[in-house]
């Protein structure tokens, strides 16, 4: 990087520090921090990350969700699929405190209940979502848009401006390796192409460490050999995280659960079928929902 780079990186993200400082202030984005410990630390030793049970959402009296139940096991990749409309948006919204439910529990590990937490909240104890949309910073590097996903966790926060540690460094050369874009370090986040802007936005969420990662479409809008790598960062990524994957394209789903692994299918905001892909596929109900002759 020369000088003139270096110096015009860091005054955006002064920028961008300034903007996060004052939304603080305001209550905004990050304004829980130092509330968590109230709650506790999630206790995964019984082996469940996440737990569903009879979440019901109403908008005027339609049921988004309707009795859902859902488990998700330490370190497991587990794969939702269903039609348009089934509620798997609507799932992830109550996951991450987005949307409240009318009725249930939603729990993280054994012993934090999410419904009593606050979306920031949620997002600081180790729930990692990605939306659809890729949002990353277009106007910064890759390497700085990595670097800012080091700001908002509160620790490294204080340090980001004067230099950055060897172990934030290797952190971020570790991440840059797996999302594949160690070669477009320096590059303009904005000249990326779709797939790489959403490797990079869940390279964002992963220099965070979240326990649980949720995925909603991820490769929609991907060629067919960004979604193979994606599935394979996905694989890489099974067993030190939890991962909740919302897909509608059955390649992806069969790269990612291997002929094993268990697929939910959820309809009119609940579980239909649960099993092998193959399963699923085979079952006649979840062919007249969903997937057609
Ligand atoms: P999916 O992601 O499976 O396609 P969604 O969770 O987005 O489904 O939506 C489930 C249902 O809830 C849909 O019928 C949708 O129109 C409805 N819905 C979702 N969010 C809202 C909302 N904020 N207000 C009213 N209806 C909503
Ligand atoms: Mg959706």
């Amino acid at each position: 990087m020369t000088p003139e780079l270096q110096e015009a990186g860091a005054r955006l993200l002064a920028e961008h520090q300034k903007k996060i400082e004052q939304e603080v202030t305001s209550g905004g984005r990050e304004a829980a921090f130092g509330r968590l410990l109230k709650h506790g630390t999630p206790d995964f030793a019984h082996g469940v990350a996440l737990y569903l049970d009879d979440i019901t959402v109403s908008f005027d009296g339609f049921k988004a969700l309707n009795a859902l139940s859902l488990a998700i096991n330490v370190g497991e990749l587990r794969c939702i699929i269903g039609p348009n409309g089934a509620g798997k948006t609507t799932m992830m919204d109550v996951i991450t405190g987005k949307t409240r439910p009318d009725a249930g529990t939603a729990s993280f590990g054994s012993n934090i209940d999410l419904l009593r937490l606050r979306e920031n909240d949620i997002a600081q104890i180790g729930i990692g979502r990605k939306f659809q949309k890729p949002t990353v910073y277009e106007q910064l590097s890759v390497f700085e848009n990595l670097e800012l996903a080091l700001a908002a966790d509160r620790r490294a926060r204080a340090s980001l401006f004067s230099r950055l540690s060897g172990t934030q460094l290797d952190r971020i050369g570790e991440i840059l390796t797996l999302i594949h874009l160690l070669p477009e370090a320096q590059r303009t986040a904005g000249l990326l192409s779709h797939g790489q802007k959403q490797w990079l936005e869940i390279g964002m969420l992963l220099m965070q460490d979240p326990k649980l990662l949720l995925l909603d479409e991820p490769v929609a809008g991907m060629t067919d050999e960004e979604t193979e790598r994606t599935a394979e960062l996905f694989l890489s990524l099974e067993g030190q995280h939890s991962l909740v994957v919302v897909e509608h394209d059955m390649k992806f789903v069969d790269q990612l659960t291997q002929g094993r692994k268990t697929v939910t299918v959820l309809h009119e905001g609940s579980v239909l079928a649960e099993g092998l892909l193959s399963e699923v596929q085979a079952n006649d109900k979840v062919v007249e929902v969903y997937l057609g002759r």
